[in-house]
C-alpha cells in the first residue's frame, strides 16, 4: 500500500482545524494552525476561502475524516460499504471501524506519538496480537484482543521510551493498559464519543452515497 508523502500540515491548513498528524509538534507553537497569518488553506488564493456550497461542506466532512485516520480515497470508501453493509446508524459504524483499525489503537495507547508513526511500529513488526506478530496497519481489533510489543529489548525501550513522555496519559474507557509490561487489552468496542475529531458523520454519509 502507498503512502502519503505530502506535508501533513497542508491538510490541518486545508480543514482549518489541529488534525493532529504530527506528534509532539503538534502540541507546540510551530504548529502553522496556531499562527494566525498561515492558518489558511494551502495554496496561491488560500486567504480566498469563500462560501462553501453543500457539496463542498460534505466535502470536507469526508475528507476531514479521511485525512484524520491517514487513508487514501480507497480505502476509505472500503470502509464505507463495509459500514454500510452492518445494520445501524452507518455514520457511526463507519467511525467506529476506523476508530477500531490497529494504527488508531496504538496511538490511543501512547506507543506512538501519532498515527503515521504507529503505522511505522507496526509495519516494523514490534506489534502483536494474542502473541502474534501482526504487521497490517488495518487489522480491525475485537472484544479481547490483546495488544503487546515484541520482547525484543529495542522494542520495549522504544515503547517505554514513548509512554513515559506524558506520565500522565490515562486510555479511553475501552482500552486497559499495564504500563509496566506494556501490554493492553480491548474490553469494550469505541463508541461516538470516543472518536475525538469534531464531525458530522451525516454528512459523511451524505458525501459518499450520493
Ligand atoms: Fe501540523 Fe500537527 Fe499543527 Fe496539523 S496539528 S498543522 S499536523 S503541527
Amino acid at each position: 500500500m502507498g503512502r502519503y508523502l505530502g506535508s501533513s500540515c497542508k491538510h490541518c491548513r486545508r480543514e482549518g482545524m489541529k488534525l493532529m498528524l504530527k506528534g509532539a509538534r503538534c502540541e507546540t507553537a510551530k504548529c502553522p494552525v496556531e499562527k494566525k497569518q498561515r492558518n489558511l488553506a494551502p495554496g496561491m488564493h488560500g486567504w480566498r476561502r469563500g462560501r462553501n456550497s453543500e457539496y463542498a461542506v460534505r466535502l470536507r466532512e469526508k475528507q476531514k475524516v479521511k485525512r484524520y485516520y491517514g487513508l487514501f480515497e480507497r480505502q476509505f470508501m472500503r470502509y464505507f460499504h463495509k459500514a454500510e453493509r452492518i445494520k445501524g446508524n452507518t455514520g457511526e459504524t463507519l467511525l467506529q471501524l476506523l476508530e477500531r483499525r490497529l494504527d488508531n489503537v496504538v496511538y490511543k495507547l501512547n506507543y506512538a506519538a501519532s498515527r503515521k508513526a504507529a503505522r511505522q511500529l507496526i509495519a516494523h513488526g514490534h506489534i502483536y496480537i494474542n502473541g502474534r506478530k501482526v504487521n497490517v496497519s488495518d487489522y480491525t481489533i475485537k472484544i479481547g484482543d490483546k495488544i503487546t510489543v515484541k520482547g525484543a529489548p529495542k522494542s520495549l525501550k522504544r515503547i517505554k521510551e514513548q509512554l513515559d513522555t506524558n506520565p500522565n496519559f490515562t486510555t479511553q474507557a475501552w482500552l486497559q493498559l499495564v504500563r509496566e509490561r506494556p501490554e493492553a487489552t480491548v474490553v469494550a468496542l469505541p463508541t461516538r464519543d470516543d472518536v475525538q475529531i469534531p464531525v458530522e458523520e451525516q454528512l459523511v454519509v451524505e458525501f459518499c452515497s450520493r
